[in-house]
C-alpha cells in the first residue's frame, strides 16, 4: 500500500510531466501565445454581436496578423474550434492560464 509520502512523490512526478507536456504543446503549436491571446480578446469583443458557425473573425484576424491558416485553422479544429463562437469556447479553455502565465 503507498503511503502517503509516495502518494505524494507520484503527483509530483504527474504534475512534472503534464507540465513537460504542455511546454512541448506550446513550442509545437502554430501560433505564439500571445497572439493566441490577441486572438481571443477579438474574439470576446466581436462574438457578441453573434457567430455565424463559421472561423470568420479568426480568419480576418489570422490574415490581418500575417498568420498561416493553413497551419492554424486546423491546430483550432483539433481542439474542437470550427467556428468563432466555439474557438472561444472550448480553444480559450485550454489555454488561458497558459497565456496569462507566459504573456
Ligand atoms: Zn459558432
Amino acid at each position: 500500500m503507498a503511503s502517503k509520502e509516495e502518494k505524494r512523490r507520484r503527483a509530483a512526478l504527474v504534475q512534472a510531466i503534464v507540465a513537460e507536456d504542455t511546454k512541448k504543446a506550446i513550442e509545437e503549436m502554430p501560433i505564439s501565445l500571445v497572439h493566441l491571446g490577441q486572438l481571443f480578446d477579438h474574439l470576446d469583443e466581436q462574438v457578441e454581436n453573434g457567430c455565424d458557425h463559421t472561423p470568420r473573425i479568426t480568419t480576418a484576424f489570422l490574415t490581418s496578423n500575417n498568420l498561416s491558416h493553413d497551419s492554424i485553422l486546423p491546430w483550432l479544429q483539433e481542439q474542437g474550434g470550427f467556428c468563432d463562437c466555439e474557438i472561444l469556447a472550448n480553444v480559450e479553455e485550454i489555454w488561458e492560464s497558459e497565456i496569462s502565465k507566459n504573456t
